[in-house]
């Protein structure tokens, strides 16, 4: 499928019109950033890997009732999704302390919680992506209050069916941040991409980080442990990731 006119680059994709207006094609770079771009770097075969992935971890929540905007995979980097209009919320859903959570509250990265925490940040590169909640959101008109709980739910959700994922694959899902879209139909739907770059992935065995962190803090091994990341999800990667998702196309 050709693409059509670059309409959006970001740090990690770029974003490009397609042939049906309902539809873009997402393009992943291999460009990678931290800390609200101050820190750049690439990391090697990262765009190919996180389209494959996230398009796997896509297809498998379609699969188990979560709406996405996955369509079809076109190609190793380039993927057709529906097009939404993104809420400017960046959700983020943990499991275990770590990253800002264990910084601010002054707490050891590590620490299972009883239950999962969801936070929101106001998704805005300007003001450095600031925490807020649904009050904060309200005020703002970032969305409804129906589209906060369904945001809220779904996330839930997502965490419940990821973490038993990544857990048959030896590997901890400490946390990740989603991003959601409405439809034209005022429908609400999960977006963006879910990778090794928005995800924490500790190995179930000895804790080593298998996700972006490892650029983050200049541990080392970064192509190594996106490799070896996407190697756990074996079998999957090889039967699935051309089918389109249930009920599109
Ligand atoms: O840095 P922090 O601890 O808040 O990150 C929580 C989770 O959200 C991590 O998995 C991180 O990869 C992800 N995240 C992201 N994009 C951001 C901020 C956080 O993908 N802008």
């Amino acid at each position: 499928m050709e693409k059509g006119s670059l309409l959006y680059e970001g740090k990690a994709k770029k974003v490009y019109a397609a042939e049906d207006p309902e539809l873009l094609i997402v393009s992943y770079k291999d460009d990678a950033t931290a800390f609200n771009g101050l820190k750049r770097g690439t990391i090697e075969g990262k765009g190919v890997i996180n389209n494959r992935m996230s398009n796997i971890l896509m297809r498998f929540l379609a699969k188990e009732g979560i709406p996405t905007h996955f369509v079809r995979e076109l190609g190793d980097r380039d993927t057709l999704v529906k097009r939404v209009r993104i809420i400017p919320l960046e959700v983020i859903v943990r499991t275990i302390a770590a990253g800002s959570f264990a910084k601010r509250y002054g707490v050891e990265e590590g620490i299972v919680f009883d239950s999962p925490t969801v936070e929101f940040s106001y998704k805005n590169d300007a003001l450095g992506d600031p925490l807020l909640n649904e009050s904060h959101a309200l005020a703002l008109g970032l969305a409804s209050r129906e589209e906060i709980e369904t945001i809220g739910k779904l996330s839930l959700r997502i965490n419940d069916l990821l973490k038993a994922f990544w857990l048959e694959r030896g590997v901890t899902l400490v946390d990740f941040k989603l991003e959601f879209g409405r439809l034209p139909d005022g429908s609400v739907i999960l977006a963006d991409e879910i990778s090794p770059d928005t995800c924490r992935l500790w190995d179930s065995g000895t804790g080593k980080k298998l996700d972006k962190d490892r650029f983050r803090r200049d541990l080392g091994g970064v192509e190594e442990a996106y490799r070896e990341i996407m190697d756990r999800l074996g079998r999957t990667a090889d039967t699935e990731q051309n089918a389109p998702a249930d009920g599109v196309c």
